[in-house]
C-alpha cells in the first residue's frame, strides 16, 4: 500500500479513510494483519494493523523488506487518447519502469484535458500492484513547443515516428537521462516533425513496419529503451 507518511522501525502510520476503506472494507483485513507499505523513499515496510475502524485506522512498521529502488531517469511523453487508453499507458509506463509520466499537447492532441489526480492514483495503483517501491509522477498537460523549448540540458529524447519504418533503432550508448515522445492518434504535424528532426538530443526511431496506435507505441517504445539502455540490459 503506497502511504504518504515518513516509514521506518516502529513508526506509526495512520491510514486516511479511503486507505481504511480499503484495507478493512474490501480487503475484510483486522487488527494483527499485516500489510507491505512503501512512500516511494524509504523502502518497503513490513506493517501491522493496531487499529481498524470505519473512518481510519493506525499500522506500525515491524521491518524493512526491500529497499528503495527507483527507475532508470526516464520520462515517458505522450498525447493524452480516449480515456480507457490513456490509462492504460500511464498503467505500462509505471509497470515498465518510466520514473516521470508527462501527457503533452501536440497540435493534433485528441484529448485539450486531463484529470491529472486520476492519472495519478492510477500510477499508484500500477506501482503497488506491480511491487515498485517508487511511483512515477504525472504532470499536468504540457505544451510540447513550450517543452522542447525549455528543454533540460542533456536529457536525451527517443522521438517515436512511425515515417522512419524501416529503419533501425539507433540509440546512443550514454548514460545520460532519456525522454520517449510519442504522438496523437494523428501523429504529429509536419512542422512538429521537422523541428523534432532538427533536434540536436532528438533520436528518430521506428518501432517496426507497421502503424502502431500510440498505446500499443508506449509499451513497444518503453521496451526498446529499457532493453537497449535501461535497467534490463
Ligand atoms: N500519423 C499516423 C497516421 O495517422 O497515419 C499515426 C500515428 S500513430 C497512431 C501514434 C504515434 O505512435 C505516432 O505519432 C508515433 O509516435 C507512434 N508510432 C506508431 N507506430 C510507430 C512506428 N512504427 N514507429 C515509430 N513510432 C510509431
Amino acid at each position: 500500500l503506497f502511504v504518504e507518511h515518513p516509514l521506518a522501525e516502529e513508526q506509526q502510520v495512520t491510514l486516511s479513510r479511503e486507505q481504511a476503506h480499503y484495507l478493512f472494507g474490501v480487503m475484510r483485513l483486522t487488527t494483527g494483519a499485516q500489510v507491505a507499505l512503501f512512500n516511494g523513499q524509504d523502502g518497503e515496510y513490513r506493517a501491522e494493523v493496531v487499529e481498524a475502524g470505519k473512518r481510519g485506522g493506525t499500522l506500525v512498521c515491524r521491518d524493512r523488506i526491500a529497499p528503495q529502488s527507483m527507475p532508470p531517469d526516464l520520462w515517458l511523453m505522450f498525447a493524452p487518447i480516449k480515456k480507457a487508453r490513456t490509462d492504460f499507458i500511464v498503467e505500462k509506463s509505471v509497470e515498465l519502469g518510466a520514473r516521470r509520466i508527462l501527457p503533452i499537447q501536440t497540435e493534433f492532441t485528441n484529448s485539450e484535458r486531463i484529470r491529472q489526480d486520476r492519472l495519478q492514483a492510477h500510477a499508484t495503483e500500477a506501482a503497488e500492484q506491480c511491487g515498485a517501491t517508487f511511483v512515477p509522477e504525472v504532470t499536468e498537460l504540457h505544451r510540447l513547443d513550450r517543452l522542447l523549448a525549455d528543454w533540460p540540458e542533456g536529457r536525451q529524447l527517443m522521438f517515436c515516428d512511425e515515417a522512419q519504418a524501416g529503419a533501425h533503432a539507433r540509440l546512443p550508448d550514454t548514460d545520460a537521462p532519456w525522454a520517449i515522445l510519442i504522438g496523437p492518434e494523428g501523429g504529429f504535424s509536419d512542422a512538429e516533425r521537422a523541428r523534432l528532426h532538427a533536434l540536436p538530443y532528438a533520436h528518430a526511431v521506428a518501432l517496426g513496419p507497421r502503424i502502431l496506435r500510440a498505446d500499443t507505441a508506449a509499451v513497444a517504445a518503453l521496451t526498446l529503451w529499457q532493453t537497449t539502455l535501461g535497467d534490463w540490459r
